[in-house]
């Protein structure tokens, strides 16, 4: 199952985000925030207890089915009084939610987490980054093992020097991803591609904010 991973923000930032901010109307997500236990149900109470414990007004809460969906302005038309009652929402969503929920609603939004990449679950709450979405895709030249996301470096040429019998060298407890890499390409006979050299990446090459139209 493909998620968008966060990761909540420190009670400081949150509290310095919120210092000058007044009532506040509490929004989380029912679909990724709900499974990396980051702003679903539980993670939303205990929330809205720390602030209320601090003082702070609370007009209101909810988990919406999906944050960054549209259909997310219907379902928060039941809310409509007690969002009108506050001053800013805490959006305990990814950024996409956040971004979402801010283009539906004429209200100051606060993200009360960090959205760190697109992952993949590989056991119960664990998550593996898979993909930065970099643009420069070289899949068919890695076996299927993207560097980007598995080298510690986020090498497009490897190994590094520092690869040691597999593992990686910033954390020995890792396969090295250029170890796998070759492997890889030896079993399907396809070694000869570990001699492309990759061109220095353009960063700047796609120009922001991104489009995308057939
Ligand atoms: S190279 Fe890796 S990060 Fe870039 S698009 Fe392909 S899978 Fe995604
Ligand atoms: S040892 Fe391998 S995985 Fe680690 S940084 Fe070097 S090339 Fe990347």
């Amino acid at each position: 199952m493909i998620r968008s991973i966060t990761r909540q923000k420190s009670e400081q930032e949150i509290d310095h985000l919120l210092a000058e901010l007044g009532r506040l109307f509490i929004i989380g997500c029912g679909t990724c925030t709900t499974l990396t236990r980051t702003g679903g149900e539980p993670e939303v109470r205990a929330m809205k207890g720390r602030l209320i414990d601090q003082g702070r007004l609370v007009t209101g809460d909810v988990v919406l089915p999906v944050a960054c969906d549209n259909l997310t302005q219907e379902a928060l038309k039941e809310y409509g009084q007690q969002i009108g009652q506050a001053d800013v929402l805490l959006i305990m969503t990814c950024a996409f939610g956040v971004q979402t929920i801010a283009s539906q609603l004429k209200k100051m939004v606060i993200p009360a987490l960090d959205t760190l990449f697109i992952g993949k679950e590989n056991g119960i709450g664990t998550f593996d980054e898979i993909c930065t979405q970099c643009g420069t895709c070289i899949l068919g030249e890695t076996g299927g093992i993207c560097p980007v996301t598995s080298c510690h470096k986020g090498l497009v040429n490897g190994p590094c020097g520092g690869t040691n019998n597999g593992k990686c060298e910033i954390d020995p407890e890792k396969d090295c991803a250029w170890t796998l890499i070759y492997n890889r390409l030896k079993e399907l006979g396809r070694l000869d591609s570990m001699r492309t050299l990759q061109k220095p990446r353009n960063h700047q090459g796609e120009p922001s904010p991104g489009k995308f139209k057939f």
